[in-house]
Protein backbone atom coordinates (compact mmCIF):
# COMPACT_ATOMS: atom_id res chain seq x y z
CA UNK A 1 0.00 0.00 0.00
CA UNK A 2 1.25 3.84 -1.10
CA UNK A 3 2.35 5.13 2.07
CA UNK A 4 4.26 8.70 3.21
CA UNK A 5 5.48 9.23 6.56
CA UNK A 6 7.59 12.51 7.45
CA UNK A 7 9.69 11.19 9.90
CA UNK A 8 8.39 12.84 13.56
CA UNK A 9 11.96 13.36 14.60
CA UNK A 10 13.57 15.42 12.12
CA UNK A 11 13.90 19.05 11.60
CA UNK A 12 16.15 21.44 13.61
CA UNK A 13 16.96 20.33 17.12
CA UNK A 14 15.57 21.96 20.44
CA UNK A 15 18.40 24.67 20.59
CA UNK A 16 17.87 25.61 16.82
CA UNK A 17 13.83 25.64 17.59
CA UNK A 18 13.84 27.90 20.39
CA UNK A 19 15.97 30.41 18.75
CA UNK A 20 13.49 30.59 16.12
CA UNK A 21 10.52 30.68 18.34
CA UNK A 22 12.48 33.69 19.94
CA UNK A 23 13.16 35.16 17.11
CA UNK A 24 9.32 34.89 15.83
CA UNK A 25 8.05 35.98 18.98
CA UNK A 26 10.21 38.82 18.82
CA UNK A 27 9.50 40.14 15.05
CA UNK A 28 5.87 39.32 15.77
CA UNK A 29 6.11 41.94 18.10
CA UNK A 30 8.51 44.88 16.30
CA UNK A 31 9.23 43.44 12.88
CA UNK A 32 13.08 44.24 13.55
CA UNK A 33 15.46 41.87 14.91
CA UNK A 34 19.26 41.92 14.11
CA UNK A 35 20.92 38.56 14.68
CA UNK A 36 24.60 37.74 14.86
CA UNK A 37 24.95 35.10 12.59
CA UNK A 38 22.58 32.90 10.85
CA UNK A 39 20.23 31.12 13.44
CA UNK A 40 20.41 28.26 10.80
CA UNK A 41 21.45 26.69 7.45
CA UNK A 42 18.99 26.65 5.49
CA UNK A 43 17.70 29.05 2.77
CA UNK A 44 14.27 28.73 2.42
CA UNK A 45 14.02 29.16 6.53
CA UNK A 46 16.01 31.84 6.31
CA UNK A 47 14.57 34.12 3.49
CA UNK A 48 11.53 33.38 5.82
CA UNK A 49 12.46 34.96 8.81
CA UNK A 50 13.71 37.62 6.51
CA UNK A 51 10.78 38.20 5.49
CA UNK A 52 9.28 38.86 8.67
CA UNK A 53 11.75 41.26 9.43
CA UNK A 54 15.33 39.44 10.88
CA UNK A 55 18.99 41.22 9.84
CA UNK A 56 21.95 38.64 9.99
CA UNK A 57 24.84 40.93 11.01
CA UNK A 58 28.65 39.89 12.27
CA UNK A 59 30.00 40.27 15.84
CA UNK A 60 31.52 43.75 14.38
CA UNK A 61 28.73 45.12 13.12
CA UNK A 62 26.99 45.64 16.39
CA UNK A 63 28.81 48.68 17.49
CA UNK A 64 26.62 50.56 15.03
CA UNK A 65 23.46 49.63 16.40
CA UNK A 66 23.05 51.35 19.49
CA UNK A 67 19.95 50.61 21.86
CA UNK A 68 18.66 47.96 19.19
CA UNK A 69 17.50 45.08 19.87
CA UNK A 70 20.25 41.63 19.28
CA UNK A 71 19.85 38.19 19.30
CA UNK A 72 22.21 35.49 20.16
CA UNK A 73 21.76 32.13 18.38
CA UNK A 74 21.67 28.94 19.73
CA UNK A 75 25.43 28.29 18.88
CA UNK A 76 26.13 31.07 21.63
CA UNK A 77 28.77 33.95 21.66
CA UNK A 78 31.86 34.65 23.35
CA UNK A 79 32.26 37.02 26.43
CA UNK A 80 33.50 39.72 24.15
CA UNK A 81 30.09 39.86 22.09
CA UNK A 82 28.33 40.32 24.76
CA UNK A 83 30.67 43.18 25.86
CA UNK A 84 30.20 44.90 22.52
CA UNK A 85 26.41 44.61 22.98
CA UNK A 86 26.83 46.10 26.58
CA UNK A 87 29.63 48.74 25.34
CA UNK A 88 26.96 49.70 22.35
CA UNK A 89 23.83 49.92 24.32
CA UNK A 90 22.18 47.28 22.99
CA UNK A 91 19.48 45.17 24.28
CA UNK A 92 20.53 41.15 23.96
CA UNK A 93 18.22 38.53 23.47
CA UNK A 94 19.73 35.52 24.38
CA UNK A 95 18.79 32.37 22.26
CA UNK A 96 22.13 30.68 23.46
CA UNK A 97 20.57 26.83 23.94
CA UNK A 98 20.75 25.71 27.52
CA UNK A 99 23.19 22.64 26.50
CA UNK A 100 25.57 24.83 25.21
CA UNK A 101 24.96 27.37 28.13
CA UNK A 102 26.21 24.59 30.40
CA UNK A 103 29.10 24.00 28.31
CA UNK A 104 30.57 27.47 28.54
CA UNK A 105 30.22 27.52 31.85
CA UNK A 106 32.46 24.09 32.13
CA UNK A 107 34.91 25.47 29.85
CA UNK A 108 35.79 28.21 31.90
CA UNK A 109 35.67 26.12 35.19
CA UNK A 110 37.99 23.71 33.37
CA UNK A 111 40.26 26.27 32.11
CA UNK A 112 40.84 27.86 35.18
CA UNK A 113 41.71 24.93 36.73
CA UNK A 114 43.92 23.85 33.78
CA UNK A 115 45.64 27.58 34.46
CA UNK A 116 46.36 26.65 38.05
CA UNK A 117 48.37 23.43 37.48
CA UNK A 118 49.71 24.50 34.22
CA UNK A 119 47.50 22.01 31.97
CA UNK A 120 45.39 21.87 29.04
CA UNK A 121 42.12 22.80 28.41
CA UNK A 122 41.29 20.50 24.75
CA UNK A 123 38.17 20.97 22.57
CA UNK A 124 37.08 18.25 20.22
CA UNK A 125 35.49 20.63 17.57
CA UNK A 126 36.02 22.55 14.21
CA UNK A 127 37.99 25.44 14.70
CA UNK A 128 36.04 27.79 12.53
CA UNK A 129 32.41 26.28 14.37
CA UNK A 130 30.74 29.35 15.96
CA UNK A 131 29.79 27.25 18.91
CA UNK A 132 33.60 26.19 19.20
CA UNK A 133 34.40 29.96 18.89
CA UNK A 134 32.21 30.51 21.38
CA UNK A 135 33.46 28.21 23.82
CA UNK A 136 37.30 29.25 22.91
CA UNK A 137 36.51 32.59 24.50
CA UNK A 138 34.71 31.04 27.91
CA UNK A 139 38.81 29.65 27.98
CA UNK A 140 40.60 33.26 27.46
CA UNK A 141 40.95 32.10 24.04
CA UNK A 142 43.82 29.74 25.33
CA UNK A 143 41.87 26.12 24.69
CA UNK A 144 43.64 24.21 22.17
CA UNK A 145 40.71 22.49 19.38
CA UNK A 146 41.23 19.22 17.88
CA UNK A 147 39.62 18.69 14.99
CA UNK A 148 39.85 14.76 14.55
CA UNK A 149 41.73 11.74 15.65
CA UNK A 150 44.69 12.28 13.54
CA UNK A 151 45.38 15.08 15.94
CA UNK A 152 45.69 13.65 19.18
CA UNK A 153 49.31 13.98 18.76
CA UNK A 154 49.48 17.47 19.18
CA UNK A 155 48.10 17.04 22.95
CA UNK A 156 51.41 17.73 25.47
CA UNK A 157 50.36 14.66 27.84
CA UNK A 158 52.94 15.74 30.34
CA UNK A 159 50.97 18.29 31.49
CA UNK A 160 47.19 17.93 32.89
CA UNK A 161 44.42 17.92 30.51
CA UNK A 162 40.89 18.19 30.10
CA UNK A 163 38.85 17.23 27.15
CA UNK A 164 35.60 18.49 25.87
CA UNK A 165 33.64 17.96 22.89
CA UNK A 166 31.56 20.36 20.40
CA UNK A 167 28.05 19.33 21.17
CA UNK A 168 28.00 18.38 17.98
CA UNK A 169 30.12 15.76 17.16
CA UNK A 170 30.33 12.37 16.49
CA UNK A 171 30.61 10.17 19.36
CA UNK A 172 32.12 7.34 18.14
CA UNK A 173 34.84 9.37 16.85
CA UNK A 174 35.49 10.94 20.40
CA UNK A 175 35.52 7.95 22.23
CA UNK A 176 38.55 6.92 19.67
CA UNK A 177 40.38 10.37 20.64
CA UNK A 178 39.99 9.24 24.13
CA UNK A 179 41.32 5.73 23.62
CA UNK A 180 43.89 7.42 21.40
CA UNK A 181 45.15 9.46 24.41
CA UNK A 182 44.92 7.35 26.97
CA UNK A 183 46.90 4.62 24.54
CA UNK A 184 49.65 7.11 24.57
CA UNK A 185 49.48 7.93 28.14
CA UNK A 186 50.02 4.54 28.84
CA UNK A 187 52.94 4.09 26.24
CA UNK A 188 54.54 6.96 27.80
CA UNK A 189 54.25 5.82 31.19
CA UNK A 190 51.63 8.44 32.47
CA UNK A 191 49.29 8.29 35.26
CA UNK A 192 45.67 8.09 33.63
CA UNK A 193 44.40 11.10 35.94
CA UNK A 194 46.47 13.55 34.35
CA UNK A 195 43.92 13.13 31.39
CA UNK A 196 39.82 14.04 32.78
CA UNK A 197 37.40 13.61 29.92
CA UNK A 198 33.99 15.37 29.68
CA UNK A 199 30.70 13.84 28.04
CA UNK A 200 29.50 17.00 26.60
CA UNK A 201 28.30 16.07 23.03
CA UNK A 202 24.58 16.49 22.61
CA UNK A 203 22.30 13.76 23.57
CA UNK A 204 19.61 14.84 21.05
CA UNK A 205 22.34 14.76 18.30
CA UNK A 206 23.46 11.42 19.18
CA UNK A 207 20.29 9.83 19.84
CA UNK A 208 19.19 11.28 16.09
CA UNK A 209 21.30 8.55 14.44
CA UNK A 210 19.33 5.71 16.26
CA UNK A 211 16.12 6.79 15.69
CA UNK A 212 16.97 7.66 11.62
CA UNK A 213 18.57 4.17 11.59
CA UNK A 214 15.22 2.54 12.56
CA UNK A 215 12.84 5.32 10.68
CA UNK A 216 15.24 4.12 7.17
CA UNK A 217 14.40 0.18 8.36
CA UNK A 218 10.76 0.64 8.79
CA UNK A 219 10.46 2.33 5.12
CA UNK A 220 11.12 0.80 1.27
CA UNK A 221 12.16 4.05 -0.32
CA UNK A 222 13.78 6.68 1.40
CA UNK A 223 13.65 10.81 0.81
CA UNK A 224 16.12 12.66 2.47
CA UNK A 225 15.87 16.46 2.25
CA UNK A 226 18.87 18.87 3.29
CA UNK A 227 21.58 20.97 1.83
CA UNK A 228 24.19 19.44 -0.43
CA UNK A 229 26.62 21.83 1.16
CA UNK A 230 25.90 20.75 4.82
CA UNK A 231 28.35 18.49 6.67
CA UNK A 232 25.47 17.16 8.91
CA UNK A 233 23.64 16.92 6.17
CA UNK A 234 26.05 14.04 4.25
CA UNK A 235 26.69 12.48 7.40
CA UNK A 236 23.10 11.58 7.83
CA UNK A 237 22.17 11.08 4.46
CA UNK A 238 25.45 8.11 4.52
CA UNK A 239 23.97 7.03 7.61
CA UNK A 240 20.25 6.55 5.52
CA UNK A 241 21.87 5.35 2.69
CA UNK A 242 23.89 2.78 4.73
CA UNK A 243 20.79 0.99 6.37
CA UNK A 244 18.36 1.20 3.63
CA UNK A 245 19.85 1.69 -0.01
CA UNK A 246 16.69 2.78 -1.96
CA UNK A 247 17.44 6.04 -0.43
CA UNK A 248 17.79 9.58 -2.35
CA UNK A 249 19.34 13.05 -1.29
CA UNK A 250 17.31 16.21 -2.39
CA UNK A 251 17.27 19.70 -1.30
CA UNK A 252 13.67 20.98 -3.10
CA UNK A 253 9.99 19.39 -3.79
CA UNK A 254 11.36 20.24 -7.33
CA UNK A 255 12.78 17.64 -7.27
CA UNK A 256 10.70 14.82 -5.81
CA UNK A 257 10.94 12.21 -9.05
CA UNK A 258 7.44 10.97 -10.40
CA UNK A 259 8.99 7.23 -10.63
CA UNK A 260 9.18 7.78 -6.69
CA UNK A 261 5.28 8.10 -6.76
CA UNK A 262 4.53 5.06 -8.76
CA UNK A 263 5.22 1.89 -6.87
CA UNK A 264 3.41 0.90 -3.76
CA UNK A 265 5.96 1.36 -1.54
CA UNK A 266 6.03 3.11 2.13
CA UNK A 267 7.92 6.20 1.82
CA UNK A 268 9.99 7.64 4.75
CA UNK A 269 10.58 11.47 4.70
CA UNK A 270 13.07 12.57 6.60
CA UNK A 271 16.19 15.60 6.51
CA UNK A 272 19.20 17.34 7.38
CA UNK A 273 19.40 19.18 11.31
CA UNK A 274 19.01 22.13 9.44
CA UNK A 275 15.24 21.08 6.96
CA UNK A 276 12.13 22.72 8.70
CA UNK A 277 9.54 20.66 8.80
CA UNK A 278 7.70 22.48 6.71
CA UNK A 279 9.73 21.99 3.69
CA UNK A 280 9.35 18.27 4.93
CA UNK A 281 5.66 18.17 4.28
CA UNK A 282 6.17 20.11 1.54
CA UNK A 283 7.76 18.03 0.12
CA UNK A 284 5.01 15.04 1.30
CA UNK A 285 2.63 17.08 -0.29
CA UNK A 286 4.49 17.18 -3.83
CA UNK A 287 5.06 13.24 -3.60
CA UNK A 288 1.47 12.59 -2.79
CA UNK A 289 -0.05 15.23 -5.63
CA UNK A 290 2.16 13.13 -8.00
CA UNK A 291 0.74 10.05 -7.29
CA UNK A 292 -2.52 11.20 -7.84
CA UNK A 293 -1.93 11.74 -11.28
CA UNK A 294 -0.83 8.50 -11.77
S1 LIG B 1 23.32 21.48 22.22
FE1 LIG B 1 21.99 20.04 21.16
S2 LIG B 1 19.97 20.96 21.29
FE2 LIG B 1 21.45 22.56 21.77
S3 LIG B 1 21.87 23.60 19.82
FE3 LIG B 1 23.45 22.04 20.08
S4 LIG B 1 22.59 20.26 19.01
FE4 LIG B 1 20.91 21.65 19.36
Amino acid sequence: MFRIVVDPDAGPCMGVKRAIEMAETELARSNQLYCVGEILHNTREMDRLVSLGLQTITPSGIGSLPGERIMFRSHGEPPETYQKARHAGAEILDATCPVVTQLQLLVRKSWLEMKKVNGTAVIFGKPDHPEVISLLGFADGKAQVINGINEAGLIDINRPVVLLSQTTMNRKEYHSLVKKIRHRMISCSIHADNLRVHDTICKKVSAREKGLKDFCRKHDLIIFVGGKHSSNSRYLFGTCHQVNRNSHWIEEPGEVESSWAANNSKTGITGGNSTPIWILNEVAATLQNMRQCI
